[in-house]
């Protein structure tokens, strides 16, 4: 029996660090890579093949594999891969350690159905440090459900194994740099391989990544104010992440495979995304949208959003709710 305002969803709270309520793990993982980058400062463990290294795998894992894969290709069906060549980005998404692909999809596209309300996992409303961090040191945040928003990935055999193993990459992968290292040079060259290209890489593209969710909602300007939210176009995060940091063009057109829509805005990403379509690895491109204004658009109201070729859950039902 509902009573007549079971319909009005609770306010989840949002927020903080809630000590009862905390993802040990990922408390554990993120503060152990961060620990070990800090080794990077030492000149002991400097060296330049580490330095390539820590740049090649910058962009193999953050710029190929969180944006043109996770969140271009995955979360908003940009555009279509081969299923083989799919796989092996998503391969490439997990060297970054940013949880597998279903939670990852799932979280975003909520994020993108409710920009800047109260329902959204994480807006700079609840707090900049919980935008930028604090909301993935949860266990549960109420209110989210991933796996519901992402039933696409679940229902691809390959893809449900890729998420419940995607740690392991990582670990191969610094197993590797540390016995090449080793074998050609010591085990100097073997542990500055690993300092450089597996914790230093993967906290700064952490950063780089949750910039995305702190910054471009913080800074920067908009070219589409009828988004409603607060997203916005950042150069230095656009820089940093590849093209992602165009985010309030973004937000106003999810499915479009470019985010860099005036002439200045340059998103690599995109270039990338081209550049495949001519070796043909990628195709049915949403392609931006013809118009770009020159100057901010006027308030209107907000566009309906197409953000995934997926329905998405409904705002959970409060207590007393049948
Ligand atoms: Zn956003
Ligand atoms: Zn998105």
């Amino acid at each position: 029996m509902s009573r007549p305002d079971d319909s009005v969803p609770s306010v989840p709270p949002r927020g903080g660090i809630e000590w009862n309520n905390l993802n040990w793990t990922v408390v554990i993982a993120i503060a152990a890579l961060h620990a070990v980058a800090v080794a990077a400062v030492l000149p002991m463990f400097f060296s330049w093949s580490g330095l390539v290294l820590f740049l090649v795998l910058g962009w193999l894992t953050g710029g190929i594999g969180i944006t043109l894969c996770y969140h271009r290709l995955l979360t908003h069906r940009s555009f279509r891969t081969p299923r083989w060549f799919e796989y092996l980005l998503t391969l490439c998404a997990c060297l970054a350690w940013q949880g597998g692909p279903v939670e990852w999809v799932g979280v975003h596209r909520l994020h993108h159905k409710h920009s800047d309300d109260d329902h959204d996992p994480h807006s700079p409303k609840h707090g900049f440090t919980w935008s930028h961090i604090l909301w993935m040191l949860r266990r549960e945040i109420e209110g989210i459900r991933a796996h519901e928003a992402a039933r696409d990935l679940l229902r691809d055999p390959v893809m449900r194994r890729i998420d419940r193993w995607f740690w392991v990459p990582q670990i191969v992968l610094a197993g590797l740099l540390l016995g090449v290292g080793w074998w050609i040079g010591g085990w100097m060259l073997g542990l500055s391989w690993v300092i450089w290209g597996v914790a230093l890489r993967t906290v700064v593209v952490f950063h780089v990544t949750w910039f995305v969710n702190s910054a471009s909602h913080t800074w920067g300007y908009q070219n589409f104010k009828e988004t409603g939210d607060d997203s916005t176009n950042l150069w230095w995060v656009a820089l940093l992440s590849f093209g992602e940091g165009w985010h309030n063009n973004h937000h106003a057109h999810p499915r479009s495979a470019a985010h860099g829509m005036r002439w200045f805005e340059f998103d690599l990403t995109w270039q990338t995304i081209r550049l495949l379509s001519w070796v043909g690895l990628a195709r049915d491109i949403h392609r931006p949208p013809v118009e770009v204004p020159d100057a901010p658009s006027a308030e209107k109201p907000a566009p309906a959003r197409d953000i995934c070729p997926e329905p998405l859950p409904a705002l959970p039902r409060t207590a007393g709710e049948s």
